[in-house]
């Protein structure tokens, strides 16, 4: 269809809090534990977290399976030793479904189940060995979203690979991808950039950082980020840019999203709305929010404290078309590109907002927010071919990255 050019007729002083879309913000904190894996809260009691901390909804997601097992060979059905921890699978995982639904009701938050997995593992000393056992990569995790039904939970791959042949690289987990992927689900890769110790008892568990599986394997939706410190594959021209480029290059099929992710196992370890993702949703429901989650609709937001700047709209409109995209939208324009940015800064500032525009990999514009609520507007040229545009908040008590914005030039 031919957009008509409407720029004529339209007043120039545009109303300057027009949303860009019908989407209302939804604050979501992703990757949630309970008792029925490895939190300390029941779901009930961390709905009860989320509400006081004023948040629209709650991914849980526990572990799938944790359990692992040494056979000894050559008997190794026989002679064995496992562990068994509590999850997913082992409570069962209609009840699982049925525990997280059942919490959505009345004015509450919302409530999603998904799911946490470890699809692999591998031995690197026997539990049998005098130094205790050790096994290897159980921390490298997917977050699987939008999985409904308690059959495609089980029939996920976790655990299907021989754990006596060392590192298997990526090929366990590209086909964990592609089957949760293969059945609707959403997979995002979990804390790719922190690396794990653990003890069970006699077997230690020690995972490294995983970014570059990020890049190995191909048609999972994105990865999580969280707390501070760990966000340098996010900064401009860095391992998340690459993967951006890859796909606006043509070499990956699927743009890669950032998700805010919290891993919060209780309020024991801090408040439950540190680490969230601002999604933008056209309804107030569970599937409205997988939805906008798929489409790349959302913000990760990692605070520091609780006085940072808060984004309202991040936007480009084509001047031609007057068309506006967000987050994750692809749209063809005609003409020069507005890119704006509307926000507020935090109750009690205690220091400047940085605004950061990438382009493409590179910083387009960089700029100091300094009024209570600011906008900010940046012209381009109409691109020629495509591009995308991301948006870095940076203060004291926070940051927000925003997913990309494509653009191509229309072709009438
Ligand atoms: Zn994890």
């Amino acid at each position: 269809m031919r957009h008509l050019l409407f720029a004529f007729v339209l007043p120039l002083c545009m109303p300057s809090v027009a949303a860009a879309g019908p989407w209302q913000k939804l604050e979501l904190v992703v990757h949630v534990h309970t008792k029925i894996s490895t939190g300390s809260l029941s779901p009930e009691e961390v709905m009860d977290q989320a509400k006081a901390a004023g948040l629209d909804g709650v991914v849980f997601t526990d572990s799938l399976l944790r359990h692992w097992e040494y056979g000894l060979w050559p008997l190794r059905g026989l002679i064995r030793k496992s562990i068994d921890q509590p999850s997913v699978l082992q409570k069962g995982a209609g009840e699982y479904l049925k525990a997280i639904e059942s919490q959505n009701s009345g004015n509450n938050p919302l409530a999603i189940a998904a799911v946490e997995a470890a699809p692999f593992y591998y031995w690197r000393r026997s539990p049998f060995d005098k130094q205790g056992g050790e096994i290897r990569g159980w921390n490298q995790h997917l977050l699987v979203l939008g999985l409904d039904r308690p059959e495609l939970l089980v029939q996920l791959p976790s655990n299907a690979w021989d754990p006596y042949q060392g590192d298997l690289k990526e090929k366990p987990y590209q086909s964990f991808i592609d089957a949760a992927v293969a059945e609707g689900g959403l997979v995002f890769w979990a804390h790719p950039f922190l690396k794990h110790e653990g003890k069970h008892g006699n077997i230690s568990d020690f995972t490294e950082a995983y970014p570059h599986l990020l890049e190995t394997t191909t048609g999972y939706h994105g990865f999580a980020i969280t707390y501070l410190g760990y966000l340098s594959a996010v900064a401009p021209a860095s391992l998340w840019d690459q993967l951006l480029l890859a796909y606006t290059h043509g070499k990956r099929k699927k743009p890669v999203w950032v998700l805010g992710e919290s891993d919060w196992r209780g309020p024991q370890e801090r408040p439950i709305n540190m680490a969230v993702s601002d999604v933008l949703c056209s309804a107030r429901t569970p599937a409205a929010v997988l939805k906008a989650i798929r489409e790349g609709r959302l913000w990760a937001v990692i605070r520091a404290n609780a006085s940072m700047a808060s984004l309202e709209e991040f936007s480009v409109t084509d001047e031609a078309s007057t068309h506006s995209a967000v987050s994750g939208d692809h749209m063809s324009v005609q003409g020069a590109l507005s890119i704006r940015v509307i926000g507020k800064r935090g109750p009690k500032p205690q220091g400047k907002v940085k605004l950061t525009l990438v382009k493409d990999g590179e910083i387009l514009f960089e700029d100091d927010a300094t009024e209570e609520a600011f906008i900010h507007q940046w012209p381009d040229h109409k691109p020629t071919g495509i591009s995308y545009y991301r948006l870095i908040i940076e203060d004291p008590a926070g940051v927000i990255y925003t997913n990309p914005i494509f653009v191509r030039p229309y072709q009438g």
